[in-house]
């Protein structure tokens, strides 16, 4: 990196705030994209550190009279590059805007700076015992302004919604410098074109937020976990549309195979709490006002499932037993991820998602592999892992992911329902959408960013 930038870095934000010491930006050139298909970082970065908006405009100011590249940097959890810089780049972490700014228990809102975690944001709203955050992407290290900038789901979108459901208001400064607040946190707001959601998925590319006002729900006051086991994959997944149609609407209904919670189990050196097993298991969360909404809703949700064939159903209330289960859910990624070339996100539309798995599994074996497929049924967002052969990425990785992004649209789907393209789906875009729609992404990103400035070479093709 040139030594005037690194310089006038220093005077925008002081030299303890500037880094450029290799061994201590090894952290900043990586996220959790699979280390097979994760993009190259260039080195030639410098990684800067600002405290708050004045900061962050004179760097962008200053990026776009040096012509280098900025690219914003949150937790680092992302799934498809879109934090790694591939060019000579300032890369601008936000780790030092991690206050909590307000709680407003009666319009229902929380508003913190953008570096705030997950992880922070929850346990703020634990203390109020009453106010409740809905979405769970599954890493609590991925910061807010992450979540709004790739409009991360979760298991928990089924009742609620993806983030783009909670995101009231945004304080964002644009590529060329200049901050601009919008929305906030009112309900109805028909100003002109939707610029906040416009943001909200743009992956970095048309500003950087720098707060986030987030609408809240009241806390549950009781949840309850069903595991429900079944003989085939059909059964289970034609339970959920049923479920939804009787009114009953899980937190969360997840879909896992036999060999999967096998897998999570030995990785983590833990027992799966269910006796009865199943080749396939939904994996449901029920929350309610009290002890005995919840339970009326398990007892019908059980109902259902046993007139789909459901071998079991077994109810846990104890909160020792519901963590057990999800931490062996949420460990399913995990201990797959070693042998893992890539991770998926398709996305169909969620009556469609059995035929998809069928599809996907057919695709395994005309390439003579095991695609292992585990997810958020009742979104019909569902993760298959493309697994390494002989330690290795198998010759046939980039054709096999194109036959199931085409079985996927063919479905209905979408080649990602919440990780996002960043860098690492770019070359699948023209499958995808279509080339009038990537022209129309470019033309858009050119108004916000004239000069290119924030995060090239993600989401869109750099001209
Ligand atoms: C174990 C695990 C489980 C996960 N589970 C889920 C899941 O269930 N659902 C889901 O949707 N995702 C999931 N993810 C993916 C990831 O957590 C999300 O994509 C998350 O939104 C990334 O946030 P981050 O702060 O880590 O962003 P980063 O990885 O740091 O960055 C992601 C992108 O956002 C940009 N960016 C970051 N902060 C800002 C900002 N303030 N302003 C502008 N641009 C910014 C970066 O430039 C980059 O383009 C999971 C990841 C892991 C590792």
């Amino acid at each position: 990196m040139k030594r005037k930038v690194i310089e006038k870095l220093e005077s925008i934000v002081g030299s303890d705030w500037v880094v450029v010491e290799e061994d201590q930006m090894q952290d900043y050139l990586i996220d959790e994209t699979p280390e097979p298909v994760r993009p190259k970082p260039n080195p030639d970065v410098v990684v800067v550190k600002p405290e708050g908006v004045q900061e962050i405009s004179e760097i962008l100011k200053l990026a776009n009279q040096e012509s280098v590249p900025v690219v914003p940097r949150g937790g680092g959890t992302g799934l498809c590059g879109a934090a790694i810089p591939t060019k000579p780049s300032i890369i601008l972490s936000l780790e030092r805007l991690d206050d909590i700014i307000e709680i407003d228990r009666d319009n229902f809102t929380i508003t913190c700076e953008a570096g705030v975690t997950l992880e922070k944001l929850l346990e703020e709203l634990e203390e109020t015992d009453d106010l409740f955050f809905p979405p769970h992407p599954g890493d609590e290290g991925a910061q807010v302004g992450g979540l709004v900038i790739e409009n991360a789901g979760g298991a928990r979108a089924v009742k609620y919604g993806v983030i783009r459901n909670f995101v009231k208001g945004l304080e964002i400064v644009l590529p060329t410098g200049e901050a601009m607040e919008l929305g906030g946190k009112i309900i109805k707001n028909n100003t002109g074109l939707d610029l906040l959601d416009l943001v909200i998925g743009s992956e970095g590319i048309l500003g950087i937020v720098t707060k986030v006002t987030f609408r809240l729900y009241p806390t549950p006051k009781e949840r309850v976990s069903l595991v429900v086991p079944y003989g085939d994959r059909h059964s289970a997944v034609d339970t959920v549309p049923d479920m939804l149609r009787e009114g009953l609407t899980p937190l969360s209904i997840e879909y896992m195979e036999e060999d999967l919670i096998e897998r999570a189990c030995e990785h983590l050196g833990e027992k799966w709490p269910v006796k009865t097993r199943g080749s396939a298991y939904l994996y449901i969360i029920v929350t309610g006002n009290d002890e005995e909404e919840a339970f009326s809703q398990c007892e019908k949700i059980g109902n259902i499932c046993q007139e789909h064939g459901a071998l079991d159903v077994v109810i846990a209330d104890r909160r020792r037993e519901q963590e057990k289960i999800l931490n062996i859910r949420s460990n399913i990624y995990t201990a797959l991820k070693p042998d893992s070339v890539d991770i998926l996100d398709v996305t169909v539309p969620p009556a469609e998602i059995g035929k998809l798995m069928d599809e996907i599994e057919k695709i395994g074996e005309k390439y003579e592999t095991y695609i292992p497929a585990y997810g958020h049924v009742a979104d019909g967002n569902v993760h298959p892992h493309i697994m390494k052969e002989d330690g290795k990425t198998p010759p046939y990785m980039e054709s096999m992911k194109e036959e199931i992004y085409s079985k996927t649209k063919e479905l209905g789907g979408v080649i990602t329902g919440e990780h996002g393209i960043g860098k690492t789906r770019i070359k699948n875009l023209p499958q995808a959408v279509g080339s009038k729609y990537i022209d129309l992404m470019k033309k858009i990103r050119k108004v916000f960013d004239p000069n290119n400035i924030l995060n090239p070479g993600t989401v869109v093709e750099d001209d």
